[in-house]
């Protein structure tokens, strides 16, 4: 792909490692979980102890939601980054935030370890320049009509001002299939290790929008060589101000971890059986 002089592959270079408050990104499946949006203290502290109990590395919350309505939930604000910081500080987590408006970029950078933006911002070039200007780690979502290349060319404006520090994620994308609320593109993993060197998580849970699909989705992702996912999980599920039918409950995403690290030990095994 032309024009990527910064994100586009290095022949025999490595590929990008981002140490994000001690946690490695791109060495390795570090997934980060947690509620679609901070309602409350009580509902984010209880869910950022249990994904951390279950093993997530880092906690996603949404604090300024991009919602369809402009009557829905549009999320807490600045008491949202706040409860944030309370949950980082009671279980280590960094924590992963979206933001939506370039005038808030500086601000919220300094309560985010990571700063989100979202499938709707992807081409949101002031919003990327500023984020790249934040000097934070940025987790960049591809837009819900965006092709590879544009994607790519999104973070090159992130790298074009200097920070590095820029993690793909996959969300899914809009296609003719209507059963699933996006149509998530696992093709997406080797393809980005192909053409970048910047590492790629998974978001299942708006990629595909239905329960049951969240842990095969995740299984595929990583078999597929996926440096990471983003999972929405809920202490209680049935009363989310937003994304209510996607998020899992701790019980659920527990199992999912399980689940994933016993695969890791069968890849593994596979891998060092072919090797021996
Ligand atoms: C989110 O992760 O909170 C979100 C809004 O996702 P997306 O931008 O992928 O729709
Ligand atoms: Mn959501």
């Amino acid at each position: 792909m032309k024009d990527l002089k910064l994100t586009g592959s290095r022949p025999g270079a490595e590929r990008t490692v981002i140490d994000i408050a001690g946690v490695r990104i791109g060495e390795g499946l570090v997934v980060i979980a947690g509620p679609c949006a901070v309602e409350s203290e009580d509902q984010t502290v209880r869910t950022a102890v249990a994904v951390k109990e279950a093993g997530a590395k880092m906690l996603r919350g949404g604090a300024f939601k991009p919602r369809t309505s402009p009557y829905a939930f549009q999320g807490l604000g600045l008491k949202g980054l706040k409860i944030l910081d309370k949950a980082r500080r009671e279980t280590g987590l960094p924590i992963v935030t979206e933001v939506i408006d370039t005038r808030d970029v500086s601000w919220v950078g300094e309560y985010a370890d990571v700063l989100q933006i979202g499938a709707r911002n992807m081409q949101n070039f002031s919003l990327l320049r500023e984020a790249g200007k934040s000097g934070r780690p940025i987790l960049l979502k591809r837009g819900m009509y965006s092709t590879l290349e544009e994607w790519l060319n999104c973070a090159e404006y992130i790298l074009a001002e200097g920070n590095g520090q820029v993690i793909l994620c996959e969300r899914g994308i809009r296609t003719f299939e209507t059963f699933t609320r996006n149509t998530l593109d696992l093709s997406m993993i080797p393809a980005v290790h192909s053409q970048s060197h910047l590492p790629i998580f998974v978001d299942p849970s708006h990629g595909t929008g239905i329960l049951g699909m969240i842990e095969p989705m995740s299984l595929a992702a990583v078999a597929a060589g996926a440096d990471g996912l983003e999972i929405e999980v809920h202490i209680d599920p049935s009363s989310a101000l937003s994304d209510k039918d996607q998020q899992l409950r701790p019980e659920a995403f527990a199992r999912l971890m399980r689940r994933l690290e016993r695969q890791r030990e069968f890849i593994e095994e596979m891998y060092a059986r072919e090797e021996s």
